[in-house]
């Protein structure tokens, strides 16, 4: 098996969830024992050997590998929810949206100084949502941070919102 194996698993949806939007539809790769390993087994073989302590998954699909890696790296899972839904004392990052902006929210005590830590989410498209995780990591000020996606939509130029001391790759680049 080989990633561009994956990325043939990836399914288009046109105009969803809004008219214009292509989306990348990775349901159709989960539903696959034999990708999710391949993925997991290809994320663990990157990071293994980086002492990550704290994987962060940002909602809600990259709560799905997130939690996977975390498993397999032996590190803990910090979910980065959407404002309101975190149960206690929580930091919180605005960010724009194409229309609009949001507020994403973390746990004040999810981490500490002696955190290295691999922050995951499906996929990258203008950034924001994968900046706004960092700065809101950069509060708890920990040792390190690192960053991936499964997917890059790189004519968005995400990349350029995540600063150099920041290290990111993708797996699947359109
Ligand atoms: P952004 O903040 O623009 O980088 O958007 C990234 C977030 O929105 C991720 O959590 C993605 O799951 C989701 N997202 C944005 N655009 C798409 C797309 N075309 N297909 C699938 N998910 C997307």
């Amino acid at each position: 098996m080989t990633i561009e194996d994956v990325k043939k698993e990836i399914r288009d949806i046109q105009d969803f969830p809004s008219k214009g939007i292509v989306f990348k539809d990775l349901t159709t790769v989960f539903k696959n024992a034999q990708y999710i390993q391949f993925l997991s087994d290809m994320l663990y073989n990157q990071y293994k050997d980086y002492g990550i302590t704290k994987v962060i998954g940002i909602e809600s699909r990259g709560f799905i590998m997130g939690a996977i890696l975390s498993e397999k790296l032996n590190a803990g899972f910090i979910p980065v929810r959407k404002k309101g839904k975190l149960p206690a004392e929580s930091y919180e990052m605005e960010y724009q949206l194409e229309y609009g902006s949001a507020i994403i929210e973390m746990h004040k005590d999810a981490l500490d100084e002696n955190d290295v830590v691999l922050i995951h989410d499906d996929l990258l498209a203008t950034g924001g949502t994968l900046a706004a995780s960092i700065s809101l990591v950069k509060i708890l000020g920990v040792k390190k941070i690192y960053c991936n996606t499964i997917v890059e939509l790189t004519a968005l130029h995400g990349r350029k919102l995540i600063e150099s001391d920041v290290e990111f790759i993708s797996l699947i680049k359109y």
